[in-house]
Parts: C-alpha cells; sequence; structure tokens
C-alpha cells in the first residue's frame, strides 16, 4: 500500500503542532514510519488521503463499539446541531443520559460529565481525597489514568511507549503522593497500606488493564482490593474510561461482580465526542459543588452535541445487550485465528483477551503485568504492525495498547485479518 500522501501531510503538520500530532501514540514513533492521516471512516473501515482501506482494530482507541459513523449517533448530532452547540446552562439531554447511565452501571447513583477520561480520573481522584479527607493514592505500573499529574508516575500507553513513564514538569511533592504497586500483585498493596497507615485516599486501577496490552485482574485480585479497601477505610477507584459500556453494559464491575466506590468513564460514553464522567453513590457525590465543598467544573461539560452522542450509543447498547455476547465472539474467533498464524512463526507470542479487548505479545512468559509486558520484542511487533498495515489491517501502533474490535467487523473482516496474520508470518 502507499501512503505518500499522508507522508506529506505528517511533514507538513510538524510544522505547526509538534510532532504534528495532538496526542502522541498517533506520531508511530514506538513502531516507526509515518502516521496514517484517515479522510474518513464507515462501519469497521478506515478510509485514508491516500485512498487505502484499512480493517479498524483501534475503534478511536475505544470509543466506537457499534463502528465509524454509527447512525444513530449522526441523526442525534445533526438534529442537535441545529438547535445551537452550547449553552452553558442545563438541558434536559444531560438528565436522559445520566438517568440511563445510572440505570446501566451498577452501584452508582449520580454521575457528573467532563470531557475527557483524563478530567473524569483526576476529578474522581480529588473528590476520593475530599471525601476521605486523606492525600496518598495507589496507582499501579502500567496503568493510564490520563495525563493529570498525580497519574504519571509509571504510566503505561503513551507515557512508556516515549519513555517517559515518569513525567518532567509533575513535581516531586506530587509524585510523593502516588504510592506504586505492580499490577496483580495484592501482597504489595497490603504492605503500602500498612506503610501508609490512615493516609491513603484511594486505590485507582483499570480493572481490565488496557494501557500496557491487555491485562485481565488475576482470580480474586479486584476482590482482594475491595476487601483491602473496606478494611482501611480506602476507597476503591475503577477507571473504565476503556471497559465501560465496552465490556458489559455495567463494565467491569457488572464482569466480575465486584463494586467500586467511585467509577470513571470516556470513550464509549461520549459515542465518539470528547465525553469523560465520573460517578459514586450518593453519599460521596454529594461532596462535590455546588452541593459540597469539593470543587469541580466545567464550561463545555454536558455540552449538548456530547450527550446527543452519548446518549444515543448508550441507548443502543441498553436496548441489544447481545452485543456484548457477540463482540465477545468475535474476538475469541479471531484470538483462535490469530494463534494458529502465529503458531506458525515458531515465534514465542502470548495473546490476552477479555470480551472485546485483546492484545498480542512476543513474549513467552505470561504477561499479568508492567514488567511481564514489556519484555515483548518490540522489533518483532514493528514488523508485525507494519505487515499487518501492509496488508490493509490498521492496529494500534504500540505493544502496549490494547485492540479494541467494533460490532461493525464481519467475520470476513476477521478472516481477512487472520489470512493477513497467516501471509505475514512467513517473513518474521
Ligand atoms: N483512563 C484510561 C484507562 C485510559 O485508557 C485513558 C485514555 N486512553 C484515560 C484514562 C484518559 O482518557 P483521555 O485520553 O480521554 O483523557
Amino acid at each position: 500500500m502507499i501512503y505518500k500522501r499522508s507522508s506529506a501531510l505528517f511533514k507538513e503538520a510538524q510544522q505547526y503542532i509538534p510532532g504534528g500530532v495532538n496526542s502522541p501514540v498517533r506520531a508511530f514513533k514506538a513502531v516507526g514510519g509515518d502516521p496514517v492521516f484517515i479522510e474518513h471512516a464507515k462501519g469497521a473501515y478506515l478510509y485514508d488521503v491516500d485512498g487505502n482501506k484499512l480493517v479498524d482494530y483501534i475503534a478511536s482507541w475505544g470509543p466506537l463499539i457499534l463502528g465509524h459513523a454509527y447512525q444513530p449517533v449522526l441523526d442525534a448530532l445533526i438534529s442537535k446541531a441545529e438547535k445551537g452547540t452550547s449553552f452553558g446552562m442545563p438541558t434536559q439531554i444531560e438528565t436522559e443520559i445520566a438517568s440511563l447511565a445510572v440505570s446501566m452501571v451498577p452501584g452508582i447513583d449520580k454521575i457528573r460529565f467532563v470531557n475527557s477520561g483524563t478530567e473524569a480520573c483526576m476529578s474522581a481522584v480529588r473528590l476520593a481525597r475530599g471525601y476521605t479527607g486523606k492525600d496518598k493514592i495507589i496507582k499501579f505500573a502500567g496503568c493510564y489514568h490520563g495525563h493529570s499529574d498525580s497519574f504519571l508516575i509509571e504510566a503505561g500507553s503513551g507515557a512508556v511507549t516515549f519513555g517517559v513513564p515518569n513525567s518532567p514538569g509533575v513535581t516531586a511533592g506530587t509524585a510523593r503522593d502516588t504510592l506504586l504497586a505492580p499490577y496483580n500483585d495484592l501482597n504489595r498493596v497490603r504492605e503500602l497500606i500498612l506503610e501508609n497507615r490512615g493516609e491513603i485516599a484511594c486505590i485507582i486501577l483499570e480493572p481490565v488493564a488496557g494501557n500496557m496490552g491487555c491485562i485481565p485482574p488475576a482470580d480474586g485480585f479486584l476482590e482482594g482490593l475491595r476487601d483491602l479497601c473496606n478494611e482501611n477505610d480506602i476507597l476503591l477507584v475503577f477507571d473504565e474510561v476503556m471497559t465501560g459500556f465496552r465490556l458489559a453494559a455495567g463494565g467491569a464491575q457488572e464482569l466480575y461482580g465486584v463494586k467500586a466506590d467511585i467509577v470513571t468513564f470516556g470513550k464509549v460514553i461520549g459515542g465518539g465526542l470528547p465525553v469523560g464522567a465520573f460517578a459514586a453513590r450518593n453519599e460521596i457525590m454529594d461532596f462535590l459543588a455546588p452541593l459540597g465543598p469539593v470543587y469541580q467544573a466545567g464550561t463545555l461539560s454536558g455540552n449538548p452535541l456530547a450527550m446527543a452522542a452519548g446518549l444515543a450509543m448508550l441507548k443502543a447498547l441498553d436496548r441489544s445487550p447481545e452485543i456484548y455476547q457477540s463482540l465477545a465472539e468475535k474476538t475469541a474467533y479471531l484470538h483462535n485465528g490469530l494463534d494458529l498464524a502465529l503458531n506458525e512463526s515458531g515465534l514465542p507470542y502470548v495473546i490476552n483477551r477479555v470480551g472485546s479487548m485483546i492484545s498480542v505479545h512476543f513474549t513467552k512468559e505470561e504477561v499479568i503485568d508492567f514488567e511481564s509486558s514489556a519484555k515483548g520484542n518490540n522489533e518483532t511487533f514493528k514488523k508485525f504492525f507494519h505487515g499487518m498495515l501492509n496488508r490493509g489491517i490498521y492496529l494500534p501502533p504500540s505493544a502496549f495498547e490494547s485492540w479494541f474490535l467494533n460490532d461493525a467487523l464481519t467475520y470476513k473482516d476477521l478472516d481477512m485479518t487472520i489470512n493477513a496474520c497467516h501471509d505475514l508470518v512467513k517473513t518474521l
């Protein structure tokens, strides 16, 4: 495939935008080469500026669970836009999407909308600190909760892809309040709690990690964290920015049957528009301004276009719970096909999968945390990524990212992907 026009546009972009992109992982630094510039997308396919058609496995990094340009979302957006795009005043649609989200997600009474997953997680932690009166938080190495200061400590996703899991610009004071444990390591969490008795406001985690590849919680890990939180007056925060409305209507809480105290959302909840949200039971949410003392605000929060897109998306998911089964089956089919193809290569590899999240790691050990994920061979991943791209398959351009399946993908698309992998492994 030819990517001439993409390369020209990238060159031009670099003159005016740092690195040519508005979010680092888009720049292909981890895999080399120039990023693909998109012209439009429909269903499971991306169409780039050189006229290439690509099967999409990132779905805008998660939001487009029903595929690109999903008609009910487009219809909702167009009719809303005709009535004005922003008022900075309350609108009924905010209550409509809030009440639907509350009915779909276990254990939450109220939800507040923001503009990104970063804002959602940042606000959730402020709320946890305000509510408990404690300062420290525990996070897990390789988990990514957005780019706010407290989280850029051993962060996953682009932060680790670019070798800056601890970003300059985060003060030592802020870093001191973020305690770190390896993912899936309950013992280390227990030790941290003992070493910092009475000082920890919350434990925040991705209940299924998606920012160091896809890493499921080990048996008993989420339950163990829940118990430790109960015993020590610590709030459990599930960052469901990736998993919310994706793994089940009620997210990872529903899938694993473990309840968090605060839940954060992004991606699917906005239907492809910039939306994040955080939610909890009344007792906690009523600590927020204007009811309570914890301040949090946003000029464009609850924006009518964003709410219209999000509402259309949640309604579609609420109406058709079978989508989750269909997505899980498609992902299992892909898993099986990739497994057969990669087996032929003789290379060590591991495939991890939960629901519609899946990742391939070129390592022989189980991938259960950041350390084991980082053992993956990046040179092989690069060849794999470009080999698939040249065969019309768009994967996340970093081994530290989960792939996201969308329900517009057909079994024909999956077969094409598996065949591309069979063809590619001969060259690996
Ligand atoms: N939390 C998780 C689990 C994420 O995956 C991301 C983004 N990939 C964020 C938070 C931050 O969301 P945003 O990029 O919308 O700020």
